[in-house]
């Protein structure tokens, strides 16, 4: 590979250069959606700071086999416990729905038996590609293929934990039913998370459920397979009808679909990332289990992980009314106007991914700013070549001091600096020019046709104009009202009625 690339790595606390196993295909796995609910813009930094990686990689010459798992079963709402207490999001969220289908403030027609957490699951699972393709996640397009849902590999997290109960390292509760996974047999246990076992039995992070208590052999053991006949989700196991633990799903999935898409069985995959939240006790746990399964000394080499998407300087939650999921945002709840998805990918890539994102309103109108001075740059550049492309020349300046930042653990800012700076100077070769904000538009996806905004304004005009001449000015105000409710800066001169986008 010609460029060297470092990113930090969570596992060793350090910055290191990038060797994938099997130069240049990349193995990556991201945490994806629990789809209880519609995303928020907080899971979708996450996943679009594991888009650009991809992106980016992908720029550089590798080739990235990315997989994003889908959790519909087994994620419980106290999942900051090692053991992932209380209840079943995917239960909580039928529950919900039911109630809000009840008050109207839910209408779909995909959803005819709340009751059903499937149905549930697939009408979170098509919002939540839909907006990842609004937002131009690639991994959206590799559905279902590269994005498996953990209901449709229950066999393989159980042949997961049929070999760690035969290795040892895991064990059956003396009630019978349900298994654990014994963190005294994994020595490592500890080490992604800084949660070692002595620091655990001093109370640290990795609090238990009193109601889990019963059966352990160390208080931090947690759950493979939970023994519960009444759960909606249940199957029949080796050790009785229940259901997997959150964490083993997430060993199980990477390993089977990275291992069909490598085309041979992987024990070490490249990449691995989450939000700082999965941590732990989420990856320290696959890492103990995957390793412990396979016995390989590294489930993956590289760990990254997201900081927190703060609101207005807050954290995000539902009770400070300040949480947003995609659709608010782009819709306008947050801001009041309607927001283009672009420009809200943007927002959500242009701060460094190991730094808490400050999501603001003032945020949202620079970045509508950037795509916009973006957009016009492409435009102007391509009416001067008429049509006429090139290939991008990989020696361009720009591109090379962008891959240069990127190559530094993804320092986007710099990156953008390189290519704002770059667009503001002069430009003899418009052609060349198009070529290379186009190949950094490959990493950044924000000039794509998908994310422009589509335009039914020009008609809307016309009809404004038309109501004016015919002096039906109530008519006319509408349409006026109608396109400055859908975003839209409307301006009325002799020559007549124009419309423009406002970003945000
Ligand atoms: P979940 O749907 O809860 O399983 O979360 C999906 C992904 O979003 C995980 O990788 C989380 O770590 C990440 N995540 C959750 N909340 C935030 C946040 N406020 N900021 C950034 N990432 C988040
Ligand atoms: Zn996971």
């Amino acid at each position: 590979m010609p460029t060297e690339l470092n990113f930090y790595n969570t596992l060793t606390h350090r910055v290191e250069t990038f060797a994938p196993i099997e130069p240049p295909r990349v193995l990556m796995y991201n945490c994806g959606p629990t789809v209880y609910d519609f995303a928020h813009i907080g899971n979708f930094r996450a996943f679009v700071f594991a888009d650009v990686l991809r992106r980016f990689l992908e720029m550089v010459g590798y080739d990235v086999k990315q997989v994003m798992n889908i959790t519909d079963v087994g994620h419980m709402t106290d999942d900051q416990l090692a053991d992932g207490g209380g209840e079943d999001k995917m239960v909580a969220a039928a529950k919900r729905v039911k109630e809000a289908k009840k008050q109207g403030t839910l209408t779909t027609d995909q959803i005819d038996n709340p009751d059903d957490p499937y149905q549930v699951a697939k009408f979170y699972t098509n919002a939540f590609l839909e907006d990842a393709r609004k937002l131009g996640l690639k991994i959206a397009d590799e559905y279902p293929e590269h994005m498996p849902r953990a209901t449709g590999f229950i066999a393989q997290m159980q042949r997961l934990i049929s070999r760690l109960i035969d290795k040892g390292h895991a064990y059956e509760s003396p009630a019978g039913g349900t298994v654990y996974f014994s963190v005294e047999s994994f020595p490592e246990y500890g080490r992604l998370s800084g949660n070692t076992l002595d620091k655990l039995r001093g109370g640290a992070g990795g609090r238990v459920l009193d109601e889990h208590q019963a059966g352990k052999r160390h208080p931090a053991d947690f759950l493979l397979w939970k023994a519960d006949s009444s759960h909606v989700m249940k199957w029949e196991s080796p050790w009785g009808v229940g259901y997997p633990g959150w964490h083993i799903e997430c060993s199980a999935m990477s390993l089977a679909v990275l291992s069909k898409l490598a085309g041979q069985e992987v024990t070490t995959i490249d990449i691995h990332t989450g939000g700082e939240d999965n941590i732990f006790p989420h990856h320290e746990c696959e890492i103990a289990q995957s390793c412990g399964s396979t016995g390989s000394s590294s489930f993956a080499r590289l760990w990254m992980h997201t900081r927190f998407l703060l609101v207005e300087g807050q954290k995000m939650s539902k009770s400070k009314g300040n949480f947003y999921t995609v659709r608010d945002v782009l819709e306008g709840k947050a801001t009041g106007r309607p927001v283009d998805p672009a420009v809200l990918r943007y927002e959500l890539l242009r701060s460094h991914y190991r730094s808490n994102m400050n999501f603001t309103a003032k945020g949202l109108e620079d970045s509508a700013g950037a795509v916009a001075k973006l957009r016009d740059y492409t435009q102007r550049w391509e009416q001067e070549v008429n049509g006429q492309s090139v290939e991008v020349d990989p020696q361009h300046p720009m591109l090379a001091d962008f891959t240069r930042a990127l190559s530094d653990d993804l320092s986007i800012s710099g990156g953008i600096g390189a290519l704002f700076t770059w667009a503001a100077g002069k430009h003899p070769d418009p052609a060349q020019s198009l070529a290379a904000l186009r190949a950094v538009d490959g990493v950044l996806g924000v000039l794509g046709s998908a994310s422009a905004p589509t335009d039914d304004s020009a008609e809307l005009c016309r009809q404004l104009d038309a109501a004016r001449a015919a002096k039906d000015f109530a008519k006319a105000d509408a349409i006026r009202r109608q396109l400055q409710d859908a975003g839209y800066e409307v301006m009325t001169t002799k020559a007549g009625t124009t419309a423009k986008k406002k970003l945000a």
